[in-house]
């Protein structure tokens, strides 16, 4: 079947009064300085363009809104709180189907250690709510002040703790799905064993609005983590993270909840734009780990884990110096130079990006290989490569030589990217880690996931969305 998407500058006649009406006056604007903040991304690359945005507030005005637009025949994007970074919640013409005005939470079961809440919450709002009640979601990201949990869902977000907790995709047990054709799924299971048929709840999870609009969702909870210890490390050289880490989970009985790898660059981009950055060690490494502990029982253990993990890390000469946070204060300070990596690193110069995977011990071998592969395509090319590493997920970020024009390097942005995704796929990598495909990578997944992989994916498309109206051009090329 060819999924044609329709593209609409203006509705079909009656479509918005229709969609006005469902919604009702707070819930719908076609205002520009209004709709503004949402058709522009975080990163400044994209752009879109809405005749309509409606804030639904029901899962039933949802369901209202979809069997409209598909009468109609007008496409949607679903957004959540339009962080992500490739573009796939940003309209072209569609309907915009904002859902942060489903923010409630609908039910926590502290036994049951599960949160039921709608998809337009804020994330930093579930983490909060649960620890309101004694109990820890852990998804965690630089984002999480406005990502959404419908967001989250629908790029089975990553961040900071899928070394312990996995992945959103981990973390959900039930889902409520407004489907393509306005029906409503209701799939809010709290169940952590259930074998009966297909795992609808999985074809959501990543398929970035594509498939339905995600209005609730069902997610585990966990203990709630009574101790941290927090640690930076120098690294001996790149290779000594995997070993570190290694040791680090064989000595704490896998308390490490986050190891992260940061650059030399990283730590001096914080240092020149933070005033919270300071260098933590008395000599610069060129690769530092940020590394935590976390224990779920307040028995003094997780920070004595820590410390004997790197202190055979240093007999074992894999870390050549480390420091441990000794204070809340002194813990977000080693977390910020972390995040004012990512916050500043736009001020080093203009930078290509990828946000890539390859299996946990190959992330070395991938950042230098990758190196010298760039180097070689643009010579003084700068790489900031950081990430996840406990995860095998690197971001792997370029920025631009010293003295080369911005414009000049942002025209080499295929090669780099060629050079980049050869280097990952010989090792058996993925070309998108966690931010997903969007508007930025389809022409990826046909060279990599082609064949069955993607003929099977476009018959669930063309089974789920016939008339190809959710968030077309997103995902599949
Ligand atoms: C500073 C910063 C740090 C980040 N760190 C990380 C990180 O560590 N790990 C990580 O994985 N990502 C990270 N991201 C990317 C981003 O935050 C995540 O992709 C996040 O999950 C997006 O959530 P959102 O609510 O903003 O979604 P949006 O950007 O609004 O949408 C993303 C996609 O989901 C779809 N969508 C949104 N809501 C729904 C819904 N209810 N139903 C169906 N489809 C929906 C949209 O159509 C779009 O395709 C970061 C971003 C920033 C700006």
């Amino acid at each position: 079947m060819n999924i044609v998407a329709p593209r609409v500058k203006t509705l079909p006649a009656g479509l918005a009064e229709a969609l006005r009406a469902i919604v009702g006056p707070k819930g719908w604007s076609d205002d520009p300085a209004t709709l503004d903040p949402y058709l522009k991304d975080w990163t400044g690359y994209y752009h879109g363009t809405t005749p309509l945005m409606v804030m639904p507030a029901s899962t039933a005005e949802v369901a209202a809104v979809v069997a409209a637009c598909a009468r109609a025949g007008a496409a949607i994007v679903p957004q959540g709180g339009n962080t992500g970074l490739t573009g796939a919640g940003l309209p072209q013409g569609e309907v915009l189907v904002s859902l942060r005005r489903m923010n409630r939470v609908r039910a926590l079961d502290p036994l049951d250690y599960t949160i039921t809440v709608e998809a337009g919450c804020v994330l930093a709002a579930v983490q909060q709510a649960a620890d309101a009640a004694d109990r820890f979601f852990p998804l965690s990201l630089g984002a999480e002040g406005s990502c959404q949990i419908g967001g989250n869902l629908s790029t089975n977000a990553g961040g900071i703790s899928v070394l312990r907790y996995g992945n959103t995709r981990e973390l959900v047990l039930g889902l409520e799905v407004v489907l393509p054709d306005g029906q409503v799924w209701d799939g809010l299971r709290r169940l952590r064993k259930d074998n009966t048929g297909y795992a609808l709840k999985h074809l959501f999870v990543g398929a970035e609005g594509t498939l339905g609009v995600i209005t609730a969702a069902t997610l585990r909870l966990f203990p709630k983590p009574r101790e941290l210890a927090t640690g930076f490390a120098a690294l001996r050289d790149l290779d000594a993270s995997v070993e570190l880490l290694a040791i680090l989970r064989g000595a704490s009985g896998d308390a490490v909840s986050s190891f992260e790898l940061i650059p030399r660059l990283g730590l001096e981009i914080g240092l020149e734009h933070d005033s919270a950055v300071v260098d933590p060690l008395a000599a610069p490494s060129p690769w530092y780990a940020l590394i935590e502990f976390s224990g779920t029982v307040a028995d003094a253990s997780t920070r004595p884990k820590l410390e004997s993990g790197l202190a055979a890390a240093l007999e074992q000469g894999v870390i050549t110096d480390a420091t441990i946070a000794e204070s809340l204060d002194q813990r977000l300070r080693l977390w910020r130079i972390r995040e004012a990596m990512v916050e500043f690193q736009y001020k080093a110069g203009a930078s290509i990006k990828h946000d890539v995977s390859v299996p946990v011990s190959r992330v070395p071998e991938f950042i230098r290989t990758a190196n010298a592969a760039v180097a070689a395509a643009v010579p003084g090319i700068r790489p900031l490569a950081f990430g996840h590493v406990g995860d095998g997920n690197v971001h792997y970020n370029l920025t631009q030589p010293v003295g080369m024009p911005r414009a000049a390097y942002l025209e080499r942005a295929a090669d780099v990217h060629r050079a980049v995704y050869d280097v990952c796929a010989a090792l058996d990598g993925s070309f998108s880690a966690e931010h997903g495909v969007g508007r930025l990578k389809p022409y990826l997944v046909k060279e990599w996931r082609g064949g069955a992989e993607l003929d099977t994916m476009r018959r669930i498309k063309a089974a789920l969305d016939p008339l190809g109206i959710m968030n077309p051009g997103k995902v599949l090329p």
